[in-house]
């Protein structure tokens, strides 16, 4: 046995192993990690994928990420808001097709008539997709930012059930000055660092099944980095990830520092996924959709990598191209119909099963609720990794950031 299957057997890592692994490159020693977090994934969670059908109901937002295709000071964006009716439709959509869960995404508001108008939305998705092949109706994940613990209290609440309510709340990154690049200062009230784990904390203490995650391979980020992201999750004893690799938005406002090339941001994020699945076991950890921009077969790799959720866009296709978070966003020409069957095909070849009327609750989050007291605060963000800002043997690259990883390929796109 070679040093890396042994370290692939242990059940606890320290930060050098998981900086390690994160910077594998050697095709053998990455298959290799893949198929444990494969395996791991079989063991812990089961064969299946679940679906959650995302509706992207409106692209205005009140912040101005400087990452982000649809911030707030992006003028050559039309705006959009889909109204109840159509969201209601596509939930149903969903529901008919046998889709278990929805997503309701947009920009994030605070303002009462936009909270007023989820919680209805809520209650009516959760009335309207009760079926014969879903007696509960759908369960519905949350994309909507950080609001007061009141606001998550009454959006819980309409949903009914904890079991069928989930949030995904991303830090992006856990490394504050990092966070503090990616957000404009003159920002820093509406969308702060100390602000979003207490919106982390308010979501636990709401009742839902908590999700965060990040962007892989941001300028200036370093494997350590990624490292800290996975100690966070840990502490947090987060129900669900959803990573993504960082993709360059026209529409943002960090077009002057560049992207990693396709293929060295494509084997991060798998090893990202793959060593959060080794670290984290039983979470819900979804295949996001960025990775179809690296790669055709990006989300099976996903899959391959130790995911096991698929966020397919149930968005009207009319809307749905003014939704980029990011550019060159896959799916946006198809109907929900065509991503239904053509998603059905991928999984299958990927040895899964597509979980059917199921809401596919995170495994983790039921481990957690049998636990006394059920909810566990979340503790405060320990001192950055020992190894951070230390350099990096990345393969044969030595390098200090992601950045460094692609050069010499590292580019820099132009406007
Ligand atoms: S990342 Fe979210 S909060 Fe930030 S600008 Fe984009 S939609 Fe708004």
């Amino acid at each position: 046995m070679t040093r890396l299957d042994e370290l692939l057997q242990q059940e606890a890592f320290t930060d050098a192993d998981i900086v390690r692994l994160l910077g594998l490159t050697e095709p053998d020693d990455c298959e290799r990690l893949r198929r444990t977090a494969y395996d791991l994934t079989t063991r812990f969670i089961g064969d299946k994928v679940h679906y959650r059908g995302i509706v992207e109901f409106s692209n205005r937002c009140t912040l101005n990420c400087r990452y982000c295709g649809i911030r707030r000071d992006n003028r050559d964006l039309e705006r959009y808001d889909l109204n109840r009716e159509q969201i209601i439709e596509s939930a149903i959509w969903a529901a008919e097709n046998h889709y278990g869960s929805v997503c309701l995404q947009a920009g994030e508001r605070r303002d009462e008539s936009f909270v007023a108008f989820v919680e209805d939305c809520i209650r009516e998705i959760r009335a309207g997709t009760v079926s014969e092949h879903l007696p509960e109706g759908a369960s519905i994940t949350l994309s909507l930012g950080a609001q007061s613990s009141e606001t998550y209290q009454r959006w819980r609440e309409a949903g009914g059930e904890a079991e069928c309510m989930r949030y995904l709340l991303r830090m992006e990154t856990s490394n504050p000055a990092l966070f503090s690049r990616l957000h404009p200062h003159d920002f820093a009230h509406e969308k702060a660092y100390a602000s979003r784990i207490r919106a982390l904390e308010n979501l636990r203490a709401a009742g839902f099944q908590v999700g965060t995650g990040g962007m892989i391979g941001l300028p200036g980020q370093t494997l350590s980095d990624l490292c800290a992201d996975i100690r966070f999750y840990q502490r947090l004893d987060v129900d669900m990830l959803g990573m993504g690799p960082y993709i360059l938005s026209r529409g943002g406002d960090m077009r002057d520092e560049g992207m990693l090339d396709p293929g060295p941001l494509l084997q991060l994020a798998l090893n990202m996924l793959a060593v959060c699945r080794l670290v984290l076991r039983d979470v819900n950890i979804a295949a996001a959709t960025a990775l179809q921009v690296l790669a055709e077969d990006g989300r099976e790799q996903g899959i391959a990598h130790g995911a096991n959720i698929l966020m397919p866009n149930i968005t009207p296709r009319a809307v749905r191209r003014r939704y980029q978070l990011y550019d060159d966003k896959p799916c946006i020409d198809e109907e929900p119909t065509d991503c239904r069957a053509c998603l059905a095909g991928r999984i299958q070849r990927m040895g899964r099963r597509v979980g059917w009327n199921e809401w596919g609750c995170s495994r983790h989050f039921h481990r957690r609720m049998r636990r006394p007291g059920g909810t566990v605060p979340v503790p405060r963000r320990e001192a950055p990794s020992a190894l951070a800002g230390i350099p990096i043997q990345l393969g044969s690259v030595r390098a200090t950031s992601v950045s460094d990883l692609g050069a010499p390929q590292y580019r820099r796109l132009q406007k």
